[in-house]
């Protein structure tokens, strides 16, 4: 055969390769007329697909409907697989994901207070008791700003300066957390087919994305996303990065403990959780402080909107919580925020739809993506 139709064929085995993946259930059928593809075509990229243990088929679910039965495209049971590494605030797991993106069940461990030096020999292990051939990359979700393959700062891990490339010798994907729960918005959640989407996480501050066609926007070198530091605060309120007035410290438990008077709690996250708790059981002051950190988040969103004119906001994180029981104050802050001429027609704020799995989901996609390549396929 000569050089371009293997190429042509190449990239045909590829696309129904990411179609599979980004579909999962699609079947053959449905992937064909996606692609362009007569039936035989199909058939044939399917075989070779078969041979070379990267998809297989299955019966599809019966619908009760007439017709032929059909098959859909599932991933092959020897077929490749990324690692996950999820680092949280207070927690690390390591999983896999297989092609279709399904992450498998995998033990949360607790690293609360915890410096790397004593957690990544730990995760460095699990990924290497997963090493075999079907392991072919490694995807990373750290809650901090990320340079490369460089976790530049953690300010809520209290990490600084720690490179990643340590965990693995296989190819590794580092994103933020909350730019790869975004990038997992877009691509399969409640941002899925939009063009132009903010996703915004909080958790101990707030961070997040801008999504365009389903790509993350991180700048140079992935470092972008740093929402929670704009100056949308108190200037004279010092936030751990270094500058003032950081929109971080309006919109956590940190202020909720503020608008409560209480002392900084040493689990933010925690906090918040407690007092959106209380706020649910009828609590007038958690109520109110719930309200005013809503508020403030409302109004970053407006500011956001104003910036980068997105056509949906997606809320991960505490945002959920906030929507759930402050819904009014966070919208009319946005109202407040935005340019006057926006507010009759105000993009839709909602819930992210793939909760606390979103950091990994997303890490899991990065790192798909380094396997479903022409290179990566064929050696
Ligand atoms: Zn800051």
């Amino acid at each position: 055969m000569d050089h371009r139709a293997e190429t042509l064929r190449a990239q045909g085995a590829l696309a129904m390769l990411r179609c599979a993946h980004r579909t999962p259930g699609i079947t053959r059928a449905e992937a064909a007329a996606r692609l362009g593809l007569s039936s035989g075509s199909a058939a044939g990229i399917m075989g070779r697909l078969r041979a070379a243990r990267l998809l297989a088929e299955a019966p599809a679910p019966q619908t009760g409907g007439r017709g032929r039965p059909t098959a859909v495209l599932v991933p092959h049971p020897d077929g490749p697989l990324v690692a996950v590494v999820d680092i949280t605030h207070a927690t690390w797991t390591v999983t896999t994901a297989a092609i279709g993106g399904a992450l498998a069940a995998a033990p949360v461990h607790r690293l609360l207070g915890q410096p790397a030096s004593a957690v990544l020999p730990l995760v460095r292990d699990a990924l290497a008791a997963l090493h075999g051939p079907r392991l072919r990359a490694v995807g990373v979700a750290i809650p901090g700003t990320v340079h490369g393959r460089t976790l530049v700062e953690a300010t809520n891990l209290r990490w600084r300066g720690v490179d990643l490339g340590v965990l693995t010798s296989l190819p590794l994907a580092v994103g933020n957390d909350a730019s790869l729960a975004g990038v997992a918005e877009a691509l399969r959640g409640a941002a899925q087919g939009v063009g132009v989407a903010l996703h915004l996480t909080v958790e101990v501050g707030v961070g997040g994305v801008l999504i365009v066609d389903g790509r993350p926007v991180l700048g140079a070198a992935g470092a972008g996303g740093e929402f929670g530091h704009l100056p949308f605060g108190d200037p004279s309120r010092r936030c751990p990065c270094g500058a003032g007035g950081c929109w971080d410290l309006e919109v956590d438990g940190r202020a909720m403990a503020r608008h409560l008077g209480r002392r900084v709690p040493a689990d933010p996250r925690a906090f918040a959780e407690r007092t959106i708790a209380a706020a649910r059981n009828g609590d007038p002051a958690a109520a109110a402080a719930c309200r005013a950190v809503a508020a403030a988040l409302g109004r970053g969103v407006g500011a956001l909107i104003n910036a980068v004119d997105p056509a949906v906001v997606t809320l991960g994180g505490l945002g959920v919580d906030l929507l759930d029981v402050a819904g009014p104050a966070l919208h009319a802050g946005t109202a407040e925020g935005v340019m006057a001429w926006r507010r009759d027609a105000l993009p839709p704020v909602v819930p992210a739809a793939l909760g606390s799995q979103g950091p990994a989901i997303g890490a899991a996609e990065s790192a798909m993506a380094l396997v479903l390549t022409e290179a990566a396929l064929t050696a």
